[in-house]
């Protein structure tokens, strides 16, 4: 509920705070003696598009054609208008609060590109990508399963610090997206609770390798694979029981 909420916030926000020349939120506001605000550049490339501009000494605004005049027709016109410094800054609140948003959200979808496959001798990793506040990211890397050859598929969680104990249940899916028209997507499923001392899951044997490098199989188009992770994570939880052991930390 408290999520559905900060959404639609959100939401509102970026209404109020756009632009009605280019629809996108306020970028370097400037404010019309009307009351009027656009981006700057918005602004300056509306004056730039008025024929008459220059004969009348000013221009209407785009919103309620009251006229601007200028007096000074030097120069671009729409610096000389006053920066919109309220604007400005609920634009930047609001995009810190979306990035906020984001960071926290319980689930999303990311890919991770393999080049040049068919050389890859040690492990790689995508970048990561912040669900719940942890950073997830692919790892895969070739695996002798059995004296077979096989691709390695992993999600990680790695937030790179021991000292602090968390975990967080989290379903996957780990797919290798199909390159050529009419296959479909070779997926696996996992669900696990990752922590600091298991950061990592997924198949060492997630396919074979002779099946990944098969044409007809239709993973593999110019030496690259393209590989996708679902992630679907539950809120996570600190380790209580660390706490007892600094009884200060809990008065
Ligand atoms: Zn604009
Ligand atoms: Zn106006």
């Amino acid at each position: 509920m408290a999520n559905l909420k900060r959404k639609m916030t959100v939401e509102i926000d970026q209404e109020y705070l756009s632009c009605t020349i280019c629809l996108s939120i306020f970028k370097k506001p400037r404010i019309l003696p009307c009351l009027h605000t656009f981006c700057g550049k918005c602004l300056q490339d509306y004056i730039d598009q008025q024929p008459d501009a220059y004969e009348k000494k000013g221009f209407s605004c785009p919103v309620c054609r009251e006229f601007v005049s200028i007096p000074n027709p030097t120069g671009g016109w729409a610096t000389q208008m006053k920066v919109d410094f309220r604007l400005d800054a609920m634009t930047d609140s609001m995009k810190q609060n979306k990035k906020k948003v984001e960071k926290n959200r319980a689930e999303a979808t990311f890919q991770y590109t393999i080049n040049r496959i068919s050389t890859l001798t040690k492990s790689v990793a995508s970048p990561a990508y912040i669900i719940r506040n942890l950073p997830w990211n692919i790892m895969v890397m070739p695996k002798l399963v059995k004296g077979k050859k096989s691709l390695g598929f992993y999600l990680q969680c790695n937030t790179e610090s021991d000292s602090e104990s968390w975990s967080c249940e989290a379903r996957a899916e780990l797919k290798i997206l199909p390159q050529c028209y009419g296959r479909t997507a070779f997926i696996r499923r996992t669900v696990h609770t990752y922590s600091s001392q298991e950061y990592d899951w997924g198949f060492s044997n997630f396919i074979s390798w002779d099946d990944l490098l098969n044409p007809a199989k239709g993973y593999v188009k110019d030496d690259n694979v393209h590989l996708e992770v679902h992630v679907e994570a539950e809120e996570p939880q600190m380790d209580q029981r660390n706490l007892a052991f600094y009884p200060r930390l809990l008065e």
